[in-house]
């Protein structure tokens, strides 16, 4: 295996199963990193975050499992055969459920880790009727540096295969409205996906959404929150500070 790669998902793994930091608890949460041409490495199922070890990494074929999202049906059962045939190594853990949105953001341009999780605060949001705002609008520059000029809203469905052919439908959608792909999916009732180059860059991605999340509450108390206009938006996405920024932070 790539050392380098395995050491930099362990610590993006480490990183956001830190319990202070209230993104994920025991089991919650997953990460991966492409690893070849043809296969990545996913957190296996059951797996504790803020413990894992190289034995709790699987590598599986991106090509198989990305066939999966062209299934119009397949049963529990058949997933489950399918997630286990996609391993390089018949003897390791299972994979995640989650595997196949992981495949599928892995396979977006420049992407090169994936980090899944169930932040308390986040969830405040996507578990109320105000989710999908939380989703489309940005509120202060760094949340634009760190987590893209907008969000994917991914609105609730079953994990698993059916949860990764809509955030396919929804990143193919966002990617030709904002002609970029996407840094943070969140999806409803559930979690935040981050994407991106490097594990700094996901992590990065991470907090920045839980703050985002905690400002937003805050300001809703008050009244708000007050958004940025579009043209504010893309003036900060295209600043040379903001962007020398940017390759600082290793987003
Ligand atoms: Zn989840």
């Amino acid at each position: 295996m790539e050392n380098s790669i395995v050491r930099d998902l362990l610590t993006l793994s480490h990183e956001i199963g830190r319990e202070d930091r209230e993104l994920t608890l025991l089991a919650e949460g997953n990460t991966s990193a492409r690893l070849s041409e043809d296969t990545y490495l996913v957190k296996a199922s059951g797996t504790c975050l803020g413990t894992l070890t190289e034995e709790d990494l699987t590598e599986c074929r991106m090509s198989l499992i990305l066939a999966m999202l062209d299934e119009d049906e397949m049963t529990d059962e058949q997933v489950e055969n399918a997630l286990l045939d996609a391993r390089v190594n018949k003897s390791a853990k299972k994979p995640s459920i989650e595997s196949i949105l992981h495949a599928w953001a892995l396979s977006l341009p420049g992407v090169k880790f994936v980090g899944h999780s169930h932040p308390t605060v986040v969830n405040q949001i996507l578990c109320s009727p105000r989710a999908e705002e939380f989703a489309e609008h940005r509120i202060f520059a760094d949340q634009i540096v760190c987590g893209g000029i907008a969000s994917v809203y991914v609105p609730l469905v079953d994990p698993g295969l059916k949860l990764a052919q809509v955030i396919r439908r929804e990143t193919g959608a966002f990617m030709r409205k904002h002609q970029r792909r996407p840094s943070v999916i969140l999806m409803q009732n559930h979690g935040l996906v981050t994407l991106g180059p490097t594990w700094q860059s996901v992590l990065a991605a991470q907090l920045m959404t839980k703050k985002a999340a905690a400002i937003f509450i805050g300001a809703a108390q008050l009244g708000g929150p007050v958004f940025f206009s579009d043209e504010t938006i893309e003036r900060i996405a295209t600043r040379p500070d903001e962007l020398y920024r940017q390759r600082l932070l290793k987003v």
